[in-house]
Order: structure tokens, then sequence, then C-alpha cells
């Protein structure tokens, strides 16, 4: 199939105007100029900016119907309410079809590839059903360290299942939750089981201050949640990311979710083993966590992909957006121009992304021998004419608009404009979840 569009921004190379992609058996077998494109079938986009597929370096898929549910909380009573809700009110079916759902929403934006952190194991199926492309870590929890093997015991039998479900395009990895509700011992076994297994990790760091707190000072809102438990609380380490160093999580390159509160010295560590980071400036700011230390990671030649987080922090599933949102911050924080530009963003969001899950060989830029994970965005429309500087069209003006092409490995999942795997019944499913998040928060 031939795909030409008025733009391809293959990322790793400059703009083609009037350029053409050639996919074969799913595999990208020619990027460039129209007119010297092979002959093949012809996919006309017309006024179009054709992308790599979007790389969404952090998702909880399984939350799509908290959705506007957990607004304005303080960030320990979100966590508590997230929780006792999801176990009081969501079923199995019902978080699957929140998986579905977000998958959907994804493909919508051109997302392609997802790196999903899960508690219940649904997104895997969800990402294999819809076709997508994705790591799936399976969420483990567990605060008091006496009960440390037997959290161990569950997320085995739950990975020799899941690993049974793994296909070319969707993979398995484990994460220990976040400071606050893993113990150290539990950090340990479970940099173990990974490590002897071969399953990447993932997992929320330094994100909040009370993380902080109850890591550096034994004390703060979460303290407080496992003093209620009988959880012995202490200093734990010098900072949440030495915590990390000094049970062995970071041995395998883990990619770590949100770094907002992190130092020279943390962001020194994180170099040394080789972790990537995922950046969620939306989640990061709505919460009021902060800004995380972007250029300075990147700097330092940490690899960094961008995030949504669940819908259930971000409201929304948008990674141009959250590019967007990451060139203005950053600028806006330093009070320079020229801090961070669209075509970085743009890496950020693909290529970026794609190196932080160790996927750079296969997605990420349009590449001959890449696998066709493409997207399309129409540039015909008001808010793109005239388009100028394409990157800055893709950044500054496209978020929010629906993808006109989606492809994973070839396969086309939205053609002109149309999500083939759009479903009014599930999303009708989908706002029954949420009316009964809704009840049960007025039984409250
Ligand atoms: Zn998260």
């Amino acid at each position: 199939m031939r795909y030409h569009a008025r733009w391809v921004l293959p990322i790793t190379q400059p703009p083609i105007e009037n350029g053409t992609v050639v996919e074969a058996d799913g595999v990208i077998t020619f990027v460039g100029p129209r007119a010297d494109a092979p002959a093949g079938r012809d996919y006309d986009l017309g006024e179009a900016i054709l992308l790599p597929g979007l790389v969404n370096t952090h998702t909880h898929l399984e939350l799509t119907a908290m959705r506007g549910f957990l607004e304005d909380c303080r960030f320990a009573e979100w966590i508590d309410k997230l929780r006792q809700s999801r176990n009081e009110v969501l079923d199995a079916e019902m978080l699957l079809d929140a998986a579905r759902s977000g998958v959907l929403e994804g493909v919508e934006a051109g997302i392609t590839t997802y790196a999903d952190t899960c508690s219940t194991g649904v997104a895997m199926q969800a990402m294999r059903e819809l076709g997508v492309r994705g790591v799936m870590y399976q969420e483990v929890f567990g605060p008091d360290p006496s009960r440390a093997d037997t959290a161990m015991g569950e997320l085995e039998s739950v990975v020799d299942r899941l690993q049974l479900e793994q296909t070319e395009l969707v993979s398995l990895g484990v994460s220990p939750h976040a400071p606050y509700t893993v113990s150290d011992a539990l950090y340990e076994a479970a940099a173990h089981f990974a490590n002897s297994r071969k399953l990447p990790l993932a997992m929320h760091v330094a994100e909040s201050e009370p993380e902080y707190d109850i890591v550096v000072r034994g004390s703060g809102d979460f303290a407080d949640r496992w003093q209620r438990r009988g959880i012995a609380v202490g200093r734990r380490a010098r900072s949440p990311i030495a915590l990390l160093e000094q049970h062995g999580v970071l041995e395998r390159g883990a990619l770590l979710i949100h770094c907002v509160r992190v130092d020279e010295e943390d962001i020194e560590i994180i170099a040394r083993h080789h972790c990537a980071v995922a950046h969620c400036p939306a989640s990061n700011a709505k919460f009021g966590h902060g800004i995380a230390p972007l250029l300075p990671l990147m700097e330092a030649g940490i690899r960094v992909g961008i995030g949504s987080d669940s819908v259930a922090s971000n409201n929304r599933m948008d990674l141009l957006d959250e590019a967007r949102l990451a060139v203005l911050i950053h600028r806006a924080a330093t009070r320079r121009h020229d801090a961070f530009g669209a075509h970085q963003a743009l890496e950020l969001a693909t290529i970026g992304g794609a190196r932080a899950l160790g996927l750079e060989s296969r997605i990420g830029s349009l590449e001959i021998g890449k696998d066709a994970d493409l997207a399309a965005f129409r540039i015909d429309i008001p808010r793109t004419t005239p388009i100028g500087d394409p990157y800055s069209a893709a950044i500054f003006a496209l978020p929010g608009r629906s993808a006109e092409l989606v492809t994973v490995r070839g396969r086309v999942l939205v053609d002109r404009g149309r999500v083939l795997a759009a479903d009014e019944s599930l999303a009708k499913r989908v706002r029954a979840s949420g009316a009964a998040l809704s009840s049960w928060a007025a039984r409250q």
C-alpha cells in the first residue's frame, strides 16, 4: 500500500512535502517523495500529516470508567477512593470494557503503542483484541513486609497465566506500584522475580510530596495510613530514586513513571542504571505535584517518553496534546523560547517513547524495515490552515483532532477518520460503569 500525504514526518529525517510511505506485509518498504515511490495500491491522504504511530509511555487503561470521578482530591485520598471504588464497584467485565474503551480512545488520537500499568491484567486482552501494540506491566502492591511472600505468590501465578497470552505485538512486564504501596521487602522480591523471568519493569516514582515524605522522613499522609495498619514507618532512603536503587529495582533499566521530585544525584543514578522516564506533564500539573525536570533528564542522556497517565487523573488521552503541554510548561518554567521545541516534543511522543520501551528497532520513526505503525491527521481544516512549519502544526495546532488513518504493523485501525472497532454498546456499558461509580460515591 502506498500512503501519500502532503507532509510525511519520518521524525529521524527531515519532513517530506508530497511524500509517500509504502507498506508491504506490515513493514515499511519506502519513505520518500511521491514521485520516487515504487508501484503499488494507492491510499491518498491528501492534505494530511503522516507520522509514526504515537507511543504512550504511561496509561492505566482499566481505569477508563473513572474519568471525571475523582476530581480535585488530595493525592492520598484520590488513591484511597480509586482503590476502594475499583474493588467494590468494578468487576472483571467492567474493567475489561474500560480497557477496551481506553484503547479505542487512544487509537482515535493516533496512539499505536501503550505502556500500561494494570492491577487486574485486563489491558493485555484489550490490546490484543483491538490490534494495538503494547507492554502491560502487571502491578503488585503490599506495604506490609510480612505479606510480601503472599503478594509475590499471587504475582507469579498471574504472570504465569499472562505470559502465555503474549504476542508479537503485546508483551508483559512487572510493576511494583509505588514507594507508598510497596514495602522494601516486596521491592526486592519483585526485582529478583523480574530478573529471573527476564521481564521489563515499570513503576511510579518521585511523583508527589507525600511519597517523598514517607520515604525520606517516615511521615505524611501515606505514613499515617501505614501506621493505622500497624506497619512500621521510618526513614527508608535519601530519596525515592535512591530507595529503588538500594533495593535493586533499577537493575533492568526500568521505566520510571513521573520523576517529578528528582535532584541531580537522582538523575545521575537514573542515567547510570540506563533507566527510562515516562513524563506525564498533565497528570503532574493537575494534581499540583509540580513539573518534572525534563530538560536535565534529557541532557543526562536518559531515554524519555511522554505518558498521558490514566483518564482518572488526566481526563483525556491525547498524546499530541500532552506533547504540546510539555513544550509550553518547560518553556514557561525556564523562561526560554528555545528550551524545548515542537520537533523535540514530537520525538518524545514517537521515537523517544519507543526507545524508552526498548522498541526503537521496530517502531517510533518512519524508516525502511520498521513496522508500519502509522498515524495521519487532516490539515485541511480551519485550525491548521495555513499550515506553516509541519512540526509546529502537529504540536501546537493539531492536538484534540481525531486521526484520519491509523495502522499497526500494516493493519488499518482507523480508516478515513472511522475507528473500525468503534462499538456503541461498549460505550454504553462504560457509561453504566461510570454511573455505578457515582452512585457508590453518593452512598459513602
Ligand atoms: Zn500512573
